[in-house]
């Protein structure tokens, strides 16, 4: 035992709530949670895992939406998922354009770690849930296992992620089982 703990990292757009294309979630009345995925946090807490959500929020960077505005935006988050029994132990936020070269932002790895710093996570025996190619590199630079969720990949294309599932809640009860 090294003293860290096991968790999933959840991507938020596309995975918990639902995807706003070509937009973002300013206000908590756009955040819009996919059918089971409080179930998954629910499913994750309960089997004693760290639940963590680590989100890239250019949104911020562009002026779109405060740092507070997204906070009340999690606060509601984080409060229905506990409703649902489900437990967020964090939640990792990158506020930076892609142009400003951050470390935080997705692919590249610092938030993952921010978040395994703060909540004292082991990475090596931890998963990362995110819907696009970027979260799956970002899992793969912080040495965390990935599963992709969304549609299914194409026939005949080998992706780099470890593992599909179709939502969150699959995914959660694929990494338990
Ligand atoms: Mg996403
Ligand atoms: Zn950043």
């Amino acid at each position: 035992m090294n003293g860290l703990r096991r968790a999933i990292l959840f991507d938020r757009d596309g995975v918990l709530n639902r995807r706003i294309v070509g937009g973002y979630v300013l206000r908590p009345d756009d955040f819009e949670w996919l059918p089971g995925a409080r179930a998954a946090l629910a499913h994750a807490h309960g089997a004693g895992l760290i639940c963590a959500v680590v989100t890239n929020q250019a949104c911020i960077g562009r002026g779109l939406v405060s740092a507070d505005g997204v906070r009340a935006i999690h606060d509601r988050m984080l409060a229905e998922a506990a409703v649902a029994g489900g437990r967020i132990d964090g939640v990792f936020v990158c506020p930076h354009r892609p142009e400003d070269g951050c470390g935080c932002r997705k692919p590249r790895p610092g938030l993952l770690h921010e978040a395994a710093r703060t909540l004292r996570l082991d990475l090596s025996a931890s998963v990362l849930i995110g819907d696009s190619p970027t979260d799956i590199e970002a899992a793969a630079a912080a040495g965390v296992r990935a599963i992709r969720v969304g549609p299914p990949p194409p026939d005949g294309v080998e992706l780099a992620a470890a593992a599909w599932a179709p939502d969150a809640a699959a995914a959660v009860a694929a990494f338990l089982r």
